[in-house]
């Protein structure tokens, strides 16, 4: 293969003209391989913020309010669960970091599950899905039933299986594994965690914008996921959360704030949570902060979710090929399913060198991912990243491989 076929693969690629509308896209000397930990900014976004700086926020101020601000966790969360979530109208709301929302999910999981106190996790999953288990586990003196998963794959409906009881209350997994890239099977895990009477939390991380969803077919109950990887939405970027339009009165939620309660401005002495999903919310919403997802989303509408999906798997396709061509003979050891049917948005590569070798390569302009112990994870951005960039960044990462040896 030669870097004749990644031009061809550009030219016939229909979503090739997105990569335009990024920041930074046109800085030749600069391969950019994490979009999955990061991604970057919609081109425009600088004319849309000095706009709400100027207009919603300037001439309007706490008039705004009303006219979109206390709604906006919702109507935003309403838009990713239409174009990105599969998921119908009021169940979802945009808020809280991923972590504080795990927190919540699954304390309101609990909540719904009295009799029963065992939290499922999997050692492989990212450590703030596990470091809230066990804080939640200290909290309430649930017990924590541990999962071992094939870290080059994921969490399988076996898995799952083996240690469902009836002390069961909830399972916290993430649909795509954060390290590997393997797609769990969120309909059948659910399914089975259902026949035993336990509710799931997926973790959407990494697969919200670049992995179709479909949280309302598949049975879901409860789901949460970052916006600032492949939606783009910038450092600390609110996550999403997702409740089950009938768990979310039996879910009772731990951060009871006035934002979410029945009638803020009532301010009465009492918390009387209010109707429908808005009980999710807890204080004042992070409105400045949504801006550069509602950027993304307008892209993510225009090239649509199979498009994504279509292209992130053509560049997962492409990266692997360079990988057995390049750099499995000198070493290197693919992390991540072979099987795109399994394989979501990035890829991870394994070598002993690598721990050496990525701040050569970061200051070099070639920025993909490091993961422990010595992997490098190439994160694809389906609509900022062409086929070139990633050609261009493996025979790089590979020169400097060969040199290393
Ligand atoms: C990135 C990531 C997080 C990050 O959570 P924050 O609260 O945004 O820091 C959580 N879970 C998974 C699976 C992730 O990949």
């Amino acid at each position: 293969m030669t870097a004749m076929d990644a031009a061809a693969l550009d030219a016939a690629d229909p979503l090739a003209s997105f990569r335009d509308r990024f920041v930074g896209t046109d800085d030749a000397g600069l391969l950019y391989l994490d979009g999955n930990s990061l991604g970057r900014p919609v081109r425009d976004l600088p004319g849309r913020l000095a706009e709400f700086v100027e207009h919603e926020w300037g001439e309007r101020l706490i008039r705004s309010w009303d006219e979109g601000w206390f709604d906006q966790p919702l109507t935003l969360g309403d838009r990713l669960a239409r174009h990105v979530l599969g998921a119908a109208p009021g169940q979802t709301i945009v808020g809280d970091s991923t972590t504080v929302s795990l927190y919540k999910l699954i304390r309101g999981a609990l909540s719904a599950q009295p009799d029963r106190r065992t939290i499922v996790v999997d050692r492989g999953n990212f450590p703030t899905d596990r470091y809230v288990v066990q804080g939640i586990a200290a909290e309430r003196g649930a017990e924590i039933a541990w999962l071992d998963p094939d870290p080059a794959a994921g969490v399988t409906i076996d898995d799952v299986r083996a240690v469902l009881s009836d002390d069961v209350a909830v399972i916290v997994l993430s649909h795509v594994a954060y390290r590997s890239g393997y797609i769990a099977d969120v309909p059948g895990i659910t399914a089975a965690a259902h026949e035993a009477g336990a509710l799931v939390v997926w973790d959407l991380c990494h697969s919200a914008g670049a992995v179709p969803v479909e949280l309302d077919a598949w049975g879901v109950d409860f789901a949460t996921g970052c916006t600032y990887k492949y939606l783009n939405g910038g450092p600390g970027s609110p996550a999403f959360s997702y409740v089950r339009a009938d768990l979310i009165e039996r879910a009772a939620q731990p951060i009871q704030g006035w934002m979410g309660a029945r009638d803020p401005f009532v301010m009465g002495p009492e918390y009387a949570a209010a109707d429908g999903i808005r009980r999710f919310v807890s204080g004042t919403p992070p409105v400045f902060a949504m801006l550069p997802m509602m950027a993304m989303m307008d892209l993510v509408e225009e090239a649509g979710m199979d498009r994504i999906r279509a292209k992130s798997v053509a560049l997962t396709e492409h990266a692997i090929r360079l990988h057995d061509e390049l750099l499995a003979p000198l070493g290197a050891v693919l992390a991540s399913p072979r099987d795109a049917s399994v394989r979501g948005g990035h890829v991870t590569v394994d070598h002993p060198a690598f721990p050496e070798l990525i701040g050569v390569l970061w200051r070099d302009g070639i920025v993909p991912d490091f993961r422990r112990p010595d992997g490098i994870r190439l994160g694809l951005s389906p609509l900022s990243t062409s086929f070139a960039e990633v050609d261009a960044a493996i025979r790089r990462i590979a020169d400097e491989l060969a040199r290393a040896a």
